[in-house]
């Protein structure tokens, strides 16, 4: 099954994080139906909660 990617826009919120209130925009993938996004930050790998369609 072909999985198109979808852009969104995640942004860390942890205190602390050098990229915290960054917005960042990466391609995800959906890996169920429906989809959930699950997306980590790079900087200090907390789960990013704040997730929203580019
Ligand atoms: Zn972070």
């Amino acid at each position: 099954m072909e999985v198109e990617p979808v852009p969104m826009q995640a942004t860390c919120h942890t205190e602390g994080c050098p990229v915290d209130g960054v917005t960042f925009t990466v391609d995800m993938y959906p890996n169920e139906a429906p989809p959930v996004f699950r997306a980590q930050c790079g900087r200090c790998g907390q789960p990013v909660t704040d997730l929203v369609p580019a």
